[in-house]
């Protein structure tokens, strides 16, 4: 049994630090809003490289609120990713805004920031770009294009802690950076958790208002605001594993060239690229293949947690059918959806679990191949 992501490996080596910083929380009374957020956000904006971070409950209230903070709302348009998680769109109907969805590069499955422009209406507001699977998006031609149209520019940074663009860290381009430390992240808490950076002063005090009930003074609100703040637990179990996020990134990324050496001798396997002047994280090592829903089927049947990330592209679904799109709209999206597989990745599994998935993913293809 060889799972998709082995959390209790990191728990073994580091669990006992976790521990100790965390019944020392239980024991100083201060559960929200304490010394660990306070710390956490400064190292945060040091490894991301911009001014200012705020700690939320996730990385979705990090979007919502980022929208919310640049007053984009009912009547605007955002556009984004048909090629991710949910909550990238939802953010946006939170918002009270409308998701206009562009097509991926299937090189990298991020945004084709060559299509943006031809999405633009006088309704665009901001581009949501997704540095999905650890990957980044397009960040100079995004930020370009974004500057000669006047939009803001929200990065979805939830599976990219640490990825780069052209040496920059992906969070400090645009004018916030959304980040998730749910578990299975590649900075994960032990619930829920998010984080905002961006750089503006303004910006950041608004957001701090916006996840403490819209009021910078307690009990005076200016605006409708959430209850979105990173309670102490997350954030002192988060400082104990942020000194390890480089190392565990890199391992990450050998991990995945070992990957690409095993299946090198397999053409139809076509695996990750990654584009030169970007530094990948590899939340995800996902390949491309024929016949996925059986091969995928194959390989959970014997024990390799192998994951379809994400099985219905967001034009797709049922939750944004008024805004009218239907199959072949978004058709590269549409084609990589059907062949995309994630399979077994974190900084921990061994090159020999790695040639036992890789064997057995070659060992279902065929086998699908001699079914039909
Ligand atoms: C995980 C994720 C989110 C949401 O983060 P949560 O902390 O789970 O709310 C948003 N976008 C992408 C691409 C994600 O992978």
């Amino acid at each position: 049994m060889i799972p998709i992501l082995d959390s209790k490996r990191q728990y073994a080596k580091i669990g006992k630090e976790i521990e100790k910083e965390v019944i020392e929380v239980l024991a100083s009374g201060s559960y929200i809003l304490g010394k660990h957020n306070k710390a956490l956000q400064s190292e945060f904006s040091n490894f991301v490289g911009t001014k200012y971070s705020v700690g939320l409950n996730s990385g979705t209230d990090a979007l919502h609120l980022a929208l919310r903070a640049l007053d984009i709302g009912r009547g605007d348009e955002v556009i984004t990713t048909a090629f991710t998680f949910v909550a990238t769109a939802s953010a946006i109907g939170l918002a009270g805004a409308t998701p206009v969805f562009v097509d991926i590069n299937p090189d990298t499955f991020t945004i084709d920031a060559n299509k943006i422009e031809a999405a633009i209406t006088p309704k665009t507001k901001a581009i949501i770009p997704v540095h999905l699977y650890g990957q980044a998006a397009e960040m100079d031609k995004i930020m370009d294009i974004a500057k000669r149209h006047n939009l803001k520019v929200v990065e979805d940074c939830a599976q990219a802690i640490g990825a780069e663009y052209d040496g920059q860290k992906v969070g400090s381009f645009g004018d916030f950076g959304c980040f998730s430390f749910y578990p299975t992240k590649n900075l994960g808490g032990m619930g829920d958790g998010g984080m905002i950076t961006c750089n503006d002063e303004n910006l950041y005090n608004r957001v701090l208002a916006l996840r403490n009930h819209g009021g910078a003074i307690r009990y005076y609100h200016d605006e409708l605001g959430v209850n979105s703040r990173l309670d102490e637990i997350q954030a002192a179990i988060l400082r104990v594993k942020m000194p390890y996020i480089n190392e565990w990134n890199e391992k990450r990324r050998e991990n995945a060239y070992r990957y690409n050496e095993m299946f090198a001798k397999y053409p139809e396997i076509l695996t990750p690229q990654e584009a030169d002047n970007t530094y990948c994280v590899y939340h995800q090592y996902t390949i491309r293949i024929e016949n996925r829903d059986e091969v995928h089927k194959l390989l959970q049947e014997n024990g390799i947690g192998a994951m379809i990330y994400y099985p219905v592209p967001l034009h797709l679904q049922k939750l944004h059918k008024s805004l009218g799109y239907k199959e072949g709209d978004l058709p590269l999206t549409e084609k990589d959806t059907k062949m995309v597989m994630s399979l077994p990745m974190f900084p921990e599994i061994t090159p020999e679990e790695q040639q036992t998935v890789v064997d057995m993913v070659v060992k279902c293809l065929n086998m699908t191949k001699q079914a039909v």
